[in-house]
């Protein structure tokens, strides 16, 4: 951020332009990050401590400073202004009284009211930029506005003129408030969702303005665009690939990019959250039991894992394909496609000759654990080529969590000669990167090697692992209420619960990795 020409400011300049950043930080009643970089830059100019710790006073009281009024170069004090409407915006949020400060300190500086006025004005619009916007409808009224402050229960919009109370409105969502180069007439929009006014109140310094408050009067559906914004990491999708009609409602299919072979049609789908029923398995893995509301029941670890078409790459998290244009892969894409396409080659011929049924969202048994053998050979392939030790043992991690999915499908398939042999390959994965894992993922891992080991009677071995647990915080070190803490305890916890159960929790007397009594 520019700031203005410090070197040819007095003093008494750099002082007071000093105060004025301190006081617009504090204006909001809280000093957020992103306002404290400013106050570093600001302290940074200043001639001596006194003047220094005078405006650290300002910051730790919360008090705004007195000013009065600046004579200075009228460029210079421009510069001012527009560095404290920049500020004014930085914790991307505007309030009144911060509003009124920027008025307070321009008017100082000699500006009128109406430049003032444009240059919040301007700062505001550039912090509504990103927001989601949608096109309002109620009476004869039809405008586009900025949804703020989006729930599951409504939104909030400003609007040049009231509303009647209670009065019925149709908000449509618009579809492209992430892509910026785009043109008023394409702009494409969600179905309409009927709300109504909630409540409003009239905005101080935008003269006949109100924010308005409306709430949802139908069910929020992944066709109003609403889900879309509560929860833009599960929605979004490369402009090109696009959204994917799933059959199930469900389900929200997006095609993302391979970083392989850079297909840009990568099948994705997300369950839609808290939407089905699970019962976790004695190691823990979920599976999909019943529709948990309306929506349509889906088995959702048959498709959890998407494969490229074209190279086989396969992977349970979005984070491994190209979603935005920006995006870069976390791993190396070019080291990994050398010798990919030999190794993978019978498991993709196998998904290609099953075609649509492999790749859409409806995956038979055979076919759910086809993507798992898939996805298990991209890790192991991954680890492989990873020359980052750390990476590598994540890679391995997730071949080992992918191996774990698989043996729950392939125990509930009867399949239990096979279910068993992925356990004994996950121990011995997971053993050997065991020591050099780092917490929690070590606490995770140590009570499902414990797992696998009750499960085959192997408790001299399993022992160490209890072992291990017992002797993580001797000392007693950790702090009471961290991060670590907590997942020690409730570690420690489900060690001991498949200990007192250590007789039940075995090979023979389980016919699959579920306790009967539970079901
Ligand atoms: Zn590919």
């Amino acid at each position: 951020m520019q700031l203005p020409d410090i070197e040819h400011m007095s003093s008494a300049e750099k002082n007071w332009f000093a105060s004025s950043i301190a006081g617009m930080i504090v204006a909001d009643g809280r000093a957020d990050e992103t306002e404290l970089e400013f106050l570093k830059e600001a302290i940074n100019f200043l001639d001596n401590k006194d003047e220094i710790s005078k405006i650290m006073a300002i910051v730790k009281s919360g008090t705004l400073p007195e000013l009065g009024p600046l004579e200075i170069d009228s460029k210079q004090a421009f510069l001012m202004l527009k560095y404290l409407a920049q500020l004014m915006v930085a914790d991307s949020d505007l309030s009144s009284k911060e509003i009124e400060f920027f008025l307070l300190t321009g008017k100082f500086l000699g500006f009128s009211n109406g430049i003032l006025s444009k240059f919040w004005k301007s700062a505001r619009s550039l912090l509504e930029r990103d927001l989601p916007q949608g096109m309002i409808q109620t009476g004869k009224l039809n405008v586009k506005v900025i949804l703020t402050n989006v729930d599951e229960s409504g939104f909030t919009f400003r609007l040049n003129k009231p509303l009647m109370p209670k009065v019925k409105i149709m908000l449509q969502v618009s579809k492209s408030h992430q892509s910026v180069d785009q043109s008023e007439s394409e702009e494409e929009f969600w179905m309409v969702i009927a709300c109504k006014m909630f409540n409003q109140r009239q905005l101080k310094y935008d003269d006949g303005c109100y924010m308005v408050r409306a709430t949802f009067e139908q069910k929020i559906a992944f066709e109003h665009g609403v889900l879309q914004i509560l929860d833009p990491e599960n929605y979004a999708v490369v402009s090109k690939g696009g959204y994917i009609e799933t059959k199930k409602n469900s389900l929200h299919g997006s095609n993302l990019h391979c970083y392989i072979c850079d297909n840009p049609e990568v099948p994705f789908y997300v369950l839609q959250s808290k939407s089905m029923k699970t019962k976790s398995n004695i190691f823990g893995i979920p599976s999909y039991i019943d529709s948990a509301g309306a929506l349509d029941f889906c088995n959702y670890s048959l498709i959890d894992v998407a494969s490229c078409p074209k190279c086989g790459f396969s992977s349970n998290h979005k984070d491994d394909f190209k979603r935005l244009e920006t995006d870069k892969p976390h791993f190396d894409s070019e080291k990994f496609s050398k010798e990919w396409s030999d190794k993978v080659a019978p498991l993709l011929k196998k998904a290609q000759d099953s075609g649509e049924k492999y790749f859409g969202e409806e995956r038979d048994i055979e076919q759910g654990l086809l993507s798992y053998d898939l996805a298990a050979a991209t890790f192991e392939h991954l680890a492989n080529v990873e020359t980052d030790v750390r990476l590598k043992r994540e890679a391995i991690r997730r071949k080992a969590s992918m191996l774990m999915v698989q043996s729950e499908l392939l125990m509930e398939n009867e399949d239990r000669d096979h279910a068993e042999a992925n356990l004994k390959k996950v121990v011995e994965d997971l053993e050997s990167i065991f020591e050099s894992l780092e917490s929690p993922v070590i606490l995770h891992v140590c009570v499902l090697l414990f797992q696998i080991k009750i499960y085959f009677n192997d408790l001299q071995s399993a022992a160490q692992y209890m072992k291990f647990m017992d002797n993580y915080d001797t000392e007693g070190k950790l702090e009471e209420g961290t991060e670590e803490y907590k997942e020690l305890n409730v570690n420690s916890a489900k060690i001991k619960a498949t200990f007192d159960d250590r007789e039940i929790l075995t090979k023979e007397n389980l016919k699959h990795f579920h306790l009967d009594d539970d079901e």
